[in-house]
């Protein structure tokens, strides 16, 4: 065997081992079969619809399960980062969704535009009215572009302003980072947004993903890096937070803080944003008179403010006080996941309002706990299980590192190597994401299996 394939060999083989570390800690039990009989209906087929329908698939002996879902491709979202960074290509983050419903679950391709939790129905686009005893409400999150004035997302990438959380938007990210190569002095600005955002490390990701690509070219000299920060520091749990203020330190990236991205002069290539006293996820009111200030950029990344679907937050499943409300999340409780009020609906993943930062590695915790907790329900009984905030996100600091961020709730830092220093990036976790994640994905998360 030629020597660099040994090496591919050597590093998927260690991706995959570091895969079943993680899984391996995991360490939930499984409940025997349940003879429970019931009509669940799951609304929406991204990470988290699958991997509930495969917890359920397989709990339950005699199963009613309808998932609802418009999308004939699924997305592997944590992709669209290396789609950025030239690692992977389009296709290789899409997947039929025919392939990934579990056997015996009915696939209705259709969208959901009303919930009626008080008469147990939901209203479809072209079905009718659908009829459920259980509702598993995981339509994730939404992402208003028209929040930010003069950007709309046909238009992504126009006056070089990109955004990687769309699946078009980060092909063309890549496509910009490399014509930056040739630019000599050049402004770079990147924001994330106020509100609760899924991957909140994402806007860091490309950041740091962009400054790399331009030193391996040999290309960063005489470029700016300017990043517009929503909060009054980069990133909670202190640990990580304090670990990226040193790299952006070292990397001459310049953090702005309590600033929110308002408007995006596209032609004239100019960003403006409002300076807050204080970080809130409430809408800008139109009468507060905050500082205004426009930056001019070449090259800008930023974030849309997000929010739960229209359809959720007109509904009464959405939360209706507190700082919550403004984004219409989904009224659960933190540990069992089921509606405060409405106890035959369950939420999680991005569209609830569980107090964790909204990720594919927090829906693998959460799914078979919800799972258990739902069929717990059906069998008359109450839900016994718990779910602590764990969530993970791996932060790209450079090609070939990263920093593996996992806490739960109350901050809690979570490490899956506990002998490991979590506030270091490292290699390891860069082969990891790079080779091990989206197997695990497709092969265990969504096949409930991990
Ligand atoms: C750029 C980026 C980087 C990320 N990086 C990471 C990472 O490194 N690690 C990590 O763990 N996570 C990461 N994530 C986050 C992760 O992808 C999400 O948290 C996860 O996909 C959320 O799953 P979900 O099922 O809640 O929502 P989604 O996966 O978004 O699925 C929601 C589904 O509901 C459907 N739907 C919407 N409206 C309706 C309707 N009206 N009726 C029926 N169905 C509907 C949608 O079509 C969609 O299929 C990243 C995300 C992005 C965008």
């Amino acid at each position: 065997m030629k020597k660099n394939q040994t090496r591919r060999k050597f590093i998927k083989t260690s991706a995959l081992g570091l895969g079943g570390l993680i899984v391996a800690r995991q360490g939930y039990k499984y409940i025997n079969q349940s003879t429970a009989k019931a009509k669940i209906v799951i609304v929406g087929g991204g990470a988290a619809g699958i991997t509930m329908a495969a917890y359920l698939s397989n709990m339950l002996r005699d199963k009613d399960i309808t998932i609802i879902e418009p999308n004939e491709i699924h997305l592997y979202q944590p992709g669209f980062t290396l789609i950025a960074a030239g690692i992977f290509n389009a296709k290789d983050v899409a997947e039929p969704t025919s392939k990934l419903i579990p056997r015996g679950v009915t696939w209705l391709k259709d969208s959901v535009q009303d919930l009626n939790p008080e008469s147990n129905k939901v209203v479809t686009k072209s079905s009718g009215t659908i009829s459920f005893d259980y509702l598993v409400l995981v339509p994730g999150g939404q992402m208003n572009f028209d929040l930010v004035e003069g950007i709309s997302r046909k238009n992504l990438g126009e006056g070089n302003a990109h955004c990687i959380y769309d699946y078009d938007g980060a092909q063309r990210c890549f496509e910009a980072i490399q014509k930056l190569e040739n630019k000599k002095e050049t402004k770079l600005v990147f924001t994330d947004t106020y509100t609760k955002l899924k991957c909140g490390g994402a806007p860091k990701k490309i950041t740091f993903i962009t400054d790399s690509y331009l030193r391996k070219k040999d290309a960063r000299t005489g470029k700016t890096f300017d990043y517009y920060n929503n909060g009054a520091t980069l990133m909670t749990p202190d640990l990580y937070g304090d670990r990226l203020a040193t790299l952006y330190n070292e990397k001459a990236i310049t953090p702005h803080l309590k600033h929110r991205l308002v408007a995006v002069d596209t032609y004239g290539k100019k960003a403006t944003f409002e300076e807050l006293p204080e970080p809130t996820l409430a809408p800008t009111p139109s009468s507060a008179n905050y500082e205004k200030v426009v930056v001019d950029y070449y090259f800008l990344h930023f974030v849309p403010p997000m929010s739960t679907p229209d359809f959720v937050k007109k509904s009464p499943l959405a939360t209706q006080e507190g700082d919550l409300k403004f984004g219409g999340w989904v009224d659960v409780d933190k540990e069992t996941m089921v509606h405060n009020k409405y106890k035959n609906v369950i939420s999680f993943g991005d569209v609830s309002s569980l107090p964790t930062s909204k990720t594919g590695a927090a829906i693998r915790m959460q799914a078979p706990i919800a799972a258990a907790n739902l069929v717990s329900l059906m069998e008359g009984n109450e839900p016994e299980q718990k779910y602590n905030g764990y969530t993970a996100c791996p932060i790209v600091t450079e090609y070939g590192k990263v920093l593996m961020c996992e806490f739960g709730y109350d901050k809690e830092i979570m490490p899956t190597i506990s002998w490991l220093d979590p506030g270091v990036e490292k290699g390891m976790w860069w082969v990891l994401k790079k080779h091990g994640l989206k197997p695990m994905y497709y092969h265990g998360m969504l096949k409930g299996l991990i």
